[in-house]
């Protein structure tokens, strides 16, 4: 085993480091593992994920911590020009802060959320875009229930913020299991180790931690608690911290600009807009679909006015036929016109949507077959369809075969 000197508790970032590479070692097939004789990127763990960034310019895939040595692990390709020697590293210092900010917030936020609820964090998860806590809220919790109302959380993040401004120092104190006794631990220390490291946000928290931390709570920045969901018999709290806020108020900013300048509300009440807004759209919605059924049975009317006035039959025996483009409407429309009507004459109507380059016929006639009057003219204008007696409808390539169907339907 190969111990590597672990100075990533030291680094803040921008510079490069010196190191030594020990040995190149593969692993699964595409990966090459690198040990280092002291290194700067942090190895997943605790929570939080390894650190990414270069060695002699390769790029880093992840750190991993197994059996006590320390894998920084590149491509197999990309390794090619490295070798046992000397060494550059240069820590991705940008996204090293964003995890050690957001880690350290989340000590706060649990220790908040312990001292003002009760409640203790069992698990976390830092995400590249947002973390999580999931804390345990069983009933014996009284008297706040097993939910954690808005009003709670609003109130937890406002404490975290004050605890934020107040900019509390964050110590680390490296202690052996025998000494633990003097802190009051947040969480259950690990077991089997030498030496253990308490971070301490003072007035706040006492946890023990092998995370990245910053050196007081100022740094933070902001904390902002997204939501909390129940989550397998707990409540999942997601949250964002530092720069992150700053990224994710842009961004809501900008949406809020856009729905207020659209619907001329203020950027703060785009929510109540947005809800107004539908309310009138879906009463918008509600008299446009009477109108429309109101609009189909006047041009169902007027086609049955028509066929009135047409002789009894048509060339081959069958009910006479009416062929009409509708203008403006599409075959939805075409649809609706050709049902109301269908159940009023005994003609056949071959209607058409020019918008959209289809047609339907209908024929309330049992005894007759619409297929016998647009069967030629459809296929010879290369339509797409099918149907029955009663009922046919098809598409046409373009406007023009469209056309050429009516022309060739209305010249029988
Ligand atoms: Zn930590």
């Amino acid at each position: 085993m190969i111990e590597t000197r672990r100075d990533y508790y030291d680094y803040t970032g921008g510079e490069t480091y010196a190191a030594e590479i020990v040995e190149l070692r593969p692993v699964d097939g595409d990966r090459t593992a690198l040990i280092l004789d002291r290194t700067v990127f942090y190895p997943e763990g605790g929570g939080q994920p390894g650190d990414r960034g270069f060695i002699n310019g390769v790029p880093l895939l992840d750190v991993q911590e197994k059996g006590g040595e320390i894998l920084h692990l590149v491509s197999a390709s990309s390794s090619v020009p490295l070798s046992p020697g000397p060494a550059e590293l240069l820590p991705d210092a940008r996204r090293r802060r964003d995890f050690t900010v957001s880690h350290t917030a989340q000590h706060l936020l649990s220790g908040t959320l312990l001292r003002l609820t009760g409640r203790p964090t069992v698990s976390m998860h830092l995400g590249d875009e947002i973390c999580t806590i999931d804390v345990d809220t069983g009933e014996n919790r009284a008297p706040l229930g097993s939910e954690l109302s808005a009003g709670v959380l609003d109130a937890v993040e406002d404490a975290v913020a004050a605890a934020i401004e107040e900019n509390h120092p964050v110590v680390i104190h490296l202690c052996p299991p025998e000494d633990l006794k003097r802190f009051p631990l947040r969480k259950i220390p690990p077991q089997g180790e030498e030496v253990i490291r308490v971070v301490e946000i003072e007035g706040h928290d006492f946890s023990p931690c092998c995370g990245t931390h910053v050196k007081s709570t100022g740094e933070i920045g902001m904390l902002r608690i997204l939501g909390a969901e129940k989550y397998k018999g707990m409540i999942r709290a997601s949250f964002i911290a530092g720069r992150r806020c700053l990224y994710d108020s842009r961004a809501l900013r900008r949406n809020a600009d856009i729905i207020s300048r659209a619907l001329k509300v203020p950027a703060a009440e785009t929510g109540r807009g947005v809800l107004d807004y539908m309310e009138k759209s879906a009463a918008v919605e509600k008299r446009l679909k009477e109108l429309e059924e109101w609009a189909a049975a006047v041009r169902a009317e007027a086609l049955v006015k028509q066929a009135a006035g047409l002789p009894a039959s048509g060339p081959e025996g069958n009910p006479p036929v009416i062929v009409e483009s509708l203008s403006g409407a599409g075959i939805d429309e075409v649809l609706r016109v050709g049902r109301a009507a269908q159940k009023l004459t005994g003609a056949v109507l071959v209607l058409a949507s020019e918008k959209d380059c289809k047609f339907a016929a209908f024929c309330g006639d049992k005894g007759a077959d619409v297929r016998v009057v647009v069967k030629n003219a459809f296929e010879a204008a290369g339509g797409r369809g099918g149907g029955g007696p009663s009922f046919f409808q098809g598409s046409f390539p373009s406007a023009e075969a469209l056309a050429g169907f009516i022309a060739a339907i209305k010249g029988r």
